[in-house]
């Protein structure tokens, strides 16, 4: 146990293991292949489950204790254990009503909503009832950088009208989905943090067209699925704008606060599942008359796949602690650290794992290539490693220049 861990957090997971390892587990196959032959159908085990584990308690276990009555009670750091054991199947954290995007937008909804957006979303959203998408990302504009976003919110009389498309809109094809939060501009020409805002768009509202779906290597994630989404002249009311015109960015940084380190801690779970069957394949085959385990090439894999995931953990453990400690914008530089190193060690470790069962590894008969899909594609959801590294590098540098403890001498004659 970590010294970050705590009694109440090794308490849950146990619970949540539990959870998956007698009702999860022995459907994962099953839903598996449902959702490729069903392509925009539920599994009907997946509300049973989801009924099953509220009445347990194991329900909105994301919220963090500063959610006040929305919260679980859990703290970042007892749910990073929570989110580990989640991780470890795609859809599984859909059960304990955790699952992206939902998460990040009820999380918008409670810190920022209005007493009528948490009636009608919030409240039903932490419900399990219904769904929802965060339509931010655009094809035509490089959407990393959050300020290009070119979608139009246009104030008319009492409502407003937005113009734009969209891709990348996760989950918009779910049967439960109800509202989306929609990030356009207000105002171009007002300073560039300032040009955003955020708006509630309940789907089904006219003018709103669910285009193609957009597979992340070959698969759908079905069925709620990654669609284009077209808005043309879609008018809603003028009080479905959040925390006000503007606003756009000061509501990304709250959202995306806690919600990227959820990714990070999933991806653990990945990393560490695909060690655990790379370790279980390697003690079962032999070739050229030694056991894979017994080569010193696996060994040194599982080595340092080990040391990997360790590090990882604790670094988002420790990320987890100091939000918990000193708030989100106190841990900005760790959050940057996880999504540089941890994000891309998921679909690392889960390559590797592939390679070690040799042509089985890449097929549907183990859940590795549906892990590595997923990990894969979390090397952009929440923005680009890319962008982390430029922005932390950038932090870091700025922050040197007026650093008086930096010793440095230089040793020139
Ligand atoms: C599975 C999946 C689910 C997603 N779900 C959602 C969703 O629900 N809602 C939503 O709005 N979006 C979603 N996205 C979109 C995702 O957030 C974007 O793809 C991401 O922010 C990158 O934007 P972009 O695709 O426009 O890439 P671009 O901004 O065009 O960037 C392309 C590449 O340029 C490089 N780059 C960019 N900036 C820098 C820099 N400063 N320094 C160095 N290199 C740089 C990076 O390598 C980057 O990958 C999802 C994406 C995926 C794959």
């Amino acid at each position: 146990m970590s010294i970050y861990e705590t009694k109440k957090g090794q308490e849950y997971k146990a619970r949540v293991k539990n959870f998956m390892d007698k009702y999860i587990y022995p459907i994962e196959h099953e839903v598996e292949v449902f959702s490729r032959t069903n392509p925009s159908e539920l599994h009907p085990q997946i509300e049973v489950l989801k009924a099953k584990a509220k009445a347990e308690g194991l329900w909105n276990l994301f919220m963090p204790v500063n959610y006040g009555e929305y919260s679980a009670g859990l703290t970042n750091v007892e749910y990073a254990v929570l989110a580990e054991e989640m991780g470890k199947i795609l859809w599984a954290s859909e059960i304990f009503n955790c699952n992206a995007p939902d998460t990040g937008n009820m999380e918008v909804f409670a810190k920022y909503g209005s007493d009528e957006h948490k009636e009608k979303y919030l409240n039903p959203l932490l419900n399990g009832e219904i769904r929802s998408a965060f339509l931010m990302t655009e094809p035509d504009v490089a959407s990393s950088d959050a300020r290009n976003i070119q979608t139009s919110i246009v104030r008319d009389g009492d409502e407003y009208v937005i113009n734009g498309r969209k891709w990348w809109s996760s989950n918009v094809r779910h049967p439960n989905c109800q509202v989306y939060i929609v990030m356009g501009k207000t105002d171009p020409d007002a300073s560039s943090y300032q040009q955003q805002s955020m708006i509630v768009l309940p789907a089904g509202t006219p003018g709103v067209t669910v285009g193609r779906k957009l597979a992340t290597l070959n698969a759908f994630d079905n069925p709620g699925c990654h669609c284009e989404m077209h808005l043309d002249n879609v008018r809603v009311p003028a009080a479905n704008l959040i925390l006000g015109e503007g606003r756009g960015f000061e509501i990304a940084q709250g959202r995306l606060g806690p919600g990227r380190i959820h990714h990070a801690m999933r991806l653990i779970g990945v990393a560490q599942r695909a060690l655990d069957y790379m370790c279980k394949r390697a003690n079962e085959r032999n070739a050229f008359g030694k056991q894979f385990s017994e080569m010193g090439v696996i060994r040194q894999l599982v080595a340092k796949s080990y040391c990997e995931i360790q590090k990882a953990r604790q670094l988002t453990l420790m990320t987890a602690y100091t939000i918990d400690q000193e708030g989100a914008k106190a841990a900005k530089d760790l959050i940057s650290a996880l999504k540089i190193s941890v994000i891309p060690l998921g679909s690392k470790i889960v390559d590797d794992a592939m390679q070690v069962f040799g042509g089985m590894g890449i097929s549907n008969d183990i859940p590795l290539a549906t892990m590595y899909t997923h990990a894969r594609a979390m090397r952009y959801a929440d923005g680009p490693e890319e962008v982390h590294a430029h922005q932390l590098g950038r932090n870091l540098l700025k922050r040197a220049l007026t650093r008086p403890d930096i010793d440095t001498q230089y040793f020139t004659p």
